[in-house]
């Protein structure tokens, strides 16, 4: 039996004839960047998310840094980022020269808190990267709360979460990435919304950063050739723009497939009392970029070589702290243990997940974790 992390062949093949008829288009028009079907997939994310403007960009990390530069901000100003994520959220920081704040996470939503972002302020905080850690929104109402007080910028790192729905205190709901000043998502082909290769995107409400993220994002210039700052050239292929377009009208049907797989561990594993499922939080939908629970009795590694031994693919995000990274040791601080963190790197593990799961094949993985824990 093939069990994998993300099936994205079994995927394809089910929009195969939609893909291949857009992709040969592309190539006939060659048009092959930033073409009719770049803006096609802009206009429609705009109205997916209900935000006034997405810009495509080559990838999610291009994305955050282009976000970012768009800020204004200057050397040593200081950004706050979770130290529970991927590395690409401080990456971008770091290599603009900004300092990055690595904070601890809630242990049980994975995501930053409004509370844990105002703990660490100081006069020289200028921004936010709040994560949507695995596909569910971090506590956005309380975050937006403290960077209004403080004046700091919020920008959301969408890239495993969207299509989540957020829902304020008030019952207004809007689409994570679409909250704070700037979201960013990537379309790497295993996230939610996946292209075939490298893609990546920008959302605003903001005219002023969207024109001036736009400009960044083309080599710092608005009239062809003439370059008013510094940019970068990050621009989203056709062909990929092609390919999302189409998958976008199915994210949502995608992540009810996801959910149903959460729903069906979540039972399975309910009385095993060393297994903490996902928690699920009231004010976000959760879109299961990854099935990832917590295993409270120590045994997480030997679960992993179990389940390695028995071939079912499972996975660790993250196994090490951001500020135990060796890149990023000496921007780490004073910060050299975070509690949650830390009981998160050694007690996380992720299970297989995605839209073409079988019954057949997630009994086969549910039966493996039960027999670790030595249930029948
Ligand atoms: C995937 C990911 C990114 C980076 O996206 P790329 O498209 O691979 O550059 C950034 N942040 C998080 C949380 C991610 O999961």
């Amino acid at each position: 039996m093939n069990i994998q992390m993300v099936d994205l062949k079994g995927q394809y093949k089910k929009i195969k004839n939609e893909i291949d008829k857009a992709v040969i288009e592309v190539l006939e028009s060659s048009a092959y960047i930033n073409g009719p079907k770049v803006k096609d997939l802009q206009n429609h994310l705009e109205r997916y998310l209900d935000v006034k403007y997405a810009i495509p960009v080559a990838n999610g990390t291009d994305a955050l840094q282009i976000a970012l530069m768009a800020l204004g901000l200057e050397r040593g100003d200081e950004v706050i980022v979770p130290a529970f994520t991927f590395v690409a959220t401080a990456e971008v920081i770091a290599l603009l020269g900004l300092t990055p704040i690595m904070v601890d996470v809630d242990p049980n939503t994975y995501n930053l808190t409004g509370e844990i972002v105002e703990k660490a302020i100081t006069p020289n905080t200028k921004a936010v990267v709040p994560v949507h850690l695995y596909g569910q929104t971090a506590d956005m109402e309380s975050i937006m709360k403290v960077a209004k007080k403080h004046n700091i910028y919020v920008i959301e790192d969408n890239a495993q979460a969207i299509g989540a729905d957020y829902t304020f205190s008030d019952g207004t709901v809007a689409k994570a990435g679409t909250i704070g000043d700037i979201g960013t998502t990537s379309f790497f082909p295993a996230k939610n919304l996946g292209a075939y290769g490298d893609a990546g995107a920008i959302f605003t409400n903001n005219d002023d950063l969207a024109k001036e993220m736009r400009i960044i994002a083309n080599h710092g210039m608005e009239k062809r050739y003439y370059h008013d700052k510094i940019g970068v050239n990050s621009r989203l292929d056709s062909i990929q723009a092609a390919i999302l377009d189409i998958k976008l009208k199915y994210l949502d049907d995608y992540a009810d497939a996801r959910r149903k797989v959460a729903d069906n561990y979540d039972k399975a594993f309910a009385d095993i009392d060393a297994i903490q499922t996902p928690v699920r939080t009231d004010t976000s939908t959760h879109v299961f970029h990854q099935y990832t629970m917590r295993i409270t009795n120590g045994k997480r590694d030997e679960l992993n070589a179990y389940l390695n031994s028995k071939k079912i693919p499972n996975n660790i995000y993250y196994p090490v702290p951001l500020y135990e990274q060796e890149a990023f040791k000496h921007l780490a601080g004073a910060v050299d243990f975070l509690p949650s963190t830390d009981l998160l790197c050694k007690e996380v593990i992720s299970l297989p997940i995605h839209t073409e799961m079988t019954d057949e094949i997630q009994g086969v993985i549910i039966d493996a974790v039960k027999s670790f824990f030595g249930g029948k």
